[in-house]
């Protein structure tokens, strides 16, 4: 490694989700800083692949369902086969299921508690062994304004991410010792697949847009530079941390 706190050269990440939206530009964001990418998620990550691999970076597409824990440990097993390493975990991928709290059913909850908290942990849990055993690492989980905020209409989704913030705060106390920081990035309101039925609500959008400081959605690709700095030697020391990557969103 150079002079540069920033480089992720040699680094090898672990990006769920990676396909599309925000995990998409984290794994291009990482292979710009000189990462080596393991695209993770159960829709091929084949454009993302394609765009890391002309940054001159390698990058190898890992199939795994994560609504379910099951494929958790064979993530890290084939990232390693695959890539010879595992240095920084991303946790990426999510769901929202909306509906009236009133009307909310036991199979939404499940769902969306299941893919953004249960599989987040276990496979936090399996990266991190691997991580202790190797001499360290860098997690990072995709948290939400509704870490901090309660939402409407989004009950399981609330939980699940108010659930990584505090997630994250504890496994950052666990393995801090062991080398292995573990922070949060907290994504505003970004232009995605994930937000587009808000985008269309005409009203909804208006009323988001004037409400955000920065005066526009986010692009996913706002949210490269954090999670460069979160993998990187220059966060060192940064642990528990949940790091808003908002538009003023929470200042306001
Ligand atoms: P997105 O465009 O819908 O992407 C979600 C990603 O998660 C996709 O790659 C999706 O794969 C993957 N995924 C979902 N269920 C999965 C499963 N069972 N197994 C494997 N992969 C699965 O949404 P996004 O906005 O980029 O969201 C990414 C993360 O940011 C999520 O955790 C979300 O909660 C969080 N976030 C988003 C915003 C926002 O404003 N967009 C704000 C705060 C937090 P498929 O393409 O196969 O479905």
């Amino acid at each position: 490694m150079g002079s540069n706190p920033f480089d992720l050269s040699g680094r090898i990440a672990v990006v769920t989700g990676a396909n599309t939206g925000i995990g998409q530009a984290i794994a291009v964001a990482l292979a710009e800083a000189g990462a080596d990418v393991a695209c993770v998620g159960r829709t091929p990550a084949e454009e993302t692949v394609a765009r890391i691999r002309e940054i001159g970076r390698r990058a190898e597409i890992v199939s795994a369902d994560l609504s379910t824990i099951e494929p958790v440990a064979r993530v890290v097993d084939e990232t390693v086969a695959k890539l010879g390493r595992l240095d920084i975990l991303v946790n990426n991928a999510g769901i929202i299921r909306r509906a009236d709290a009133v009307d909310f059913t036991e199979a939404d909850w499940d769902a969306v508690v299941d893919t953004n908290l249960k599989s987040v942990f276990f496979l936090c849990q399996a990266a991190g062994r691997h991580m202790i055993a190797s001499g360290g690492g860098r997690i990072i989980n995709i948290a939400s304004m509704l870490t901090f905020q309660g939402g409407i209409r989004v009950p399981s989704y609330t939980a699940s991410k108010s659930g990584i913030g505090g997630l994250t705060k504890l496994l950052a106390n666990e393995w801090a010792k062991h080398g292995v920081t573990v922070n949060a990035i907290a994504p505003g309101y970004i232009a995605t697949n994930n937000t587009a039925a808000l985008q269309a609500d005409a009203a909804r959008n208006a009323a988001i847009v004037d409400r955000i400081p920065a005066g526009r959605w986010g692009d996913p690709a706002d949210l490269g530079g954090a999670a460069v700095f979160l993998a990187s030697d220059a966060a060192a020391y940064v642990q528990g941390h949940i790091l808003a990557v908002d538009g003023g969103w929470l200042a306001r």
